[in-house]
């Protein structure tokens, strides 16, 4: 599946329930997509979920921004606009260098969060398709 393909269809599924928590406030909008509670009550959002899987091992794990406002997909390669010390870069087989993120928890963190915080999801990620 291609990133357009997943962001487009995670858009969906994203404002499926901003819908439905349109008489929350920001901050309690935040603490419903902690992974403890999506986990439960959205078990559709993240294919992980059925397993009770985390993406990243960390206490806080917070689903808002899956997937991060910093990934920037190019012709060549994807890559961390933020240049975030925990990411890295895989060459893959057909020459295509591929953002790695699996070490960085930046966009979990809901400190992060609140900063970058829209309800409207598909306008923070307006920047990840560079091509
Ligand atoms: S390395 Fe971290 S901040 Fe950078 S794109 Fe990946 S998850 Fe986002």
């Amino acid at each position: 599946m291609s990133y357009k393909i997943w962001l487009d269809d995670h858009a969906i599924k994203h404002k499926k329930i901003m819908d439905k928590l349109s008489y929350l406030s920001d901050d309690e909008v935040i603490e419903y997509f902690r992974f403890e509670n999506m986990v439960k009550k959205e078990l559709d959002f993240c294919p992980l979920y059925k397993d009770n899987q985390k993406c990243h091992e960390i206490n806080d794990l917070n689903c808002y921004l899956c997937a991060c406002p910093n990934f920037r997909v190019g012709k060549e390669k994807s890559y961390c606009d933020i240049k975030s010390i925990n990411g890295s870069q895989i060459a893959g087989k057909d020459g295509y260098i591929h953002q790695d993120c699996s070490r960085c928890s930046v966009p979990h963190k809901e400190l992060y969060i609140k900063g970058k915080f829209k309800r409207d999801w598909v306008d923070l990620m307006k920047d990840t398709i560079g091509i």
